[in-house]
């Protein structure tokens, strides 16, 4: 295993994670538990959850799982998150948590799943920082990080607060020009990196055909392939892959064995590969960001992604819903006005798309 600095707070953690939101049989206890061990026996230390991954079992299955592997003196890191902000949502959810999890006190704890400004400041003005830090003080916590679904230059006013130690958000050899711009803010300051959906939420796995692109040796799969990509970008801290069974834990541990970071002008071939390959998909660029209705397309985009991939409408809601918080009824607005298609740099037909997207049912959170 590979361990890298998380930011300054001198813990050392493994490039792989653990994400425990893809068990594939969550009451099956014994075997999260033993994909638990399995992680940790090939060097994972870095282990993430939430209180609403199956509803709160993924917490009791990680706290079954942390017992296991104190009684094995496998070392672990916990992390989870909350959406709570005010003091007493805080309270009462991480005193619950405490006890699912079986821990005096949380690694790395995040203030949960920020997708706009507008949804950070409200929670910032309900006081979610202050409470955050008397969480530390009071060491129930001892980290303050962040998820983001922030694009663009949004991050920086998140990180403009110095509070936080660590930034979770997503990035794959799939989607890294839509968080481009938050790389490079999270990396300019010094915090802990660590990458969710780094197979673009299943999407590499299940077309590995469109993916070959990825692969730089010809024994590698091309899930291997895309955590090598991550690997090889020397300030993610630590990619987490979201597993079903031990199988697939053995076959993530594995893309450590014999790693050799790309060379720089490797990882430049495979983003320019990335176009020609997917030239009916938004790449996420975002020079059309800026629809006069307040559209905000490209998070629409590459919702209609995923429908083009899965093959389904349903995985444009899925993505809109849990992803995005966007209401597919956002798409309603568009007057047609054809200024986005003008700055469109793959030429895509997103007036019509935006009218295929307004035409979904809104599903609920
Ligand atoms: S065509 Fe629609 S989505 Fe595009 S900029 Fe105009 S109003 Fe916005
Ligand atoms: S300009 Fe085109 S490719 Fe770029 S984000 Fe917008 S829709 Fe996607």
């Amino acid at each position: 295993m590979i361990y890298r600095e998380y930011g300054k707070t001198g813990k050392k953690v493994s490039i792989l994670g653990f994400g425990g939101m893809r068990f594939g049989a969550v009451d099956d206890l014994d075997a999260c538990v033993g994909m638990m061990v399995a992680a940790a026996e090939s060097g994972v230390n870095y282990f993430d959850t939430a209180p609403a991954y199956f509803g709160v079992k993924s917490e009791i299955a990680f706290g079954h799982g942390f017992q296991e592997l104190r009684r094995r003196n496998l070392p672990f890191y916990s992390s989870t998150k909350t959406f709570q902000s005010t003091e007493k949502g805080i309270r009462k959810e991480i005193e619950a948590q405490l006890k699912r999890l079986g821990l005096s006190s949380i690694d790395f704890y995040h203030v949960w799943c920020i997708t706009s400004l507008e949804e950070w400041r409200t929670r910032r003005k309900e006081g979610v920082i202050q409470v955050f830090r008397k969480l530390k003080e009071e060491g129930l916590i001892r980290h303050i990080c962040v998820s983001s679904h922030l694009i663009g230059d949004d991050i920086r006013e998140l990180l403009m607060e110095g509070v936080f130690e660590g930034v979770l958000f997503g990035y794959s050899a799939y989607n890294f020009n839509v968080r481009a711009k938050a790389f490079e803010a999270i990396t300019a300051h010094d915090l802990g990196c660590v990458v969710m959906n780094p197979l673009g939420g299943g999407i590499i796995p299940e077309h590995p055909g469109l993916f070959q692109f990825l692969k730089s040796r010809p024994e590698e799969t091309v899930v291997q392939a895309a955590l090598r990509f991550l690997f090889s970008h020397e300030k993610i801290t630590c990619t987490l892959v979201g597993c079903s069974n031990v199988e697939q834990v053995r076959e993530a541990a594995a893309a450590i064995d014999g790693f050799v970071p790309l060379s720089a002008a490797a990882i430049e071939k495979i983003k320019a590969s990335l176009g020609p390959s997917f030239a009916d998909l938004c790449t996420g660029c975002q020079y059309c960001d800026s629809c006069p209705e307040g559209i905000p397309i490209p998070k629409l985009m590459e919702a209609w992604n995923h429908g083009k991939l899965y093959g389904r409408s349903s995985a444009i809601t899925d993505r809109l819903s849990w992803h995005w918080s966007v209401p597919p009824s956002e798409a309603a607005r568009c007057t047609e006005c054809g200024q986005c298609e003008k700055l469109c740099t793959q030429h895509l037909p997103i007036i019509s798309r935006m009218a295929e997207i307004a035409a979904l049912p809104a599903q609920k959170r």
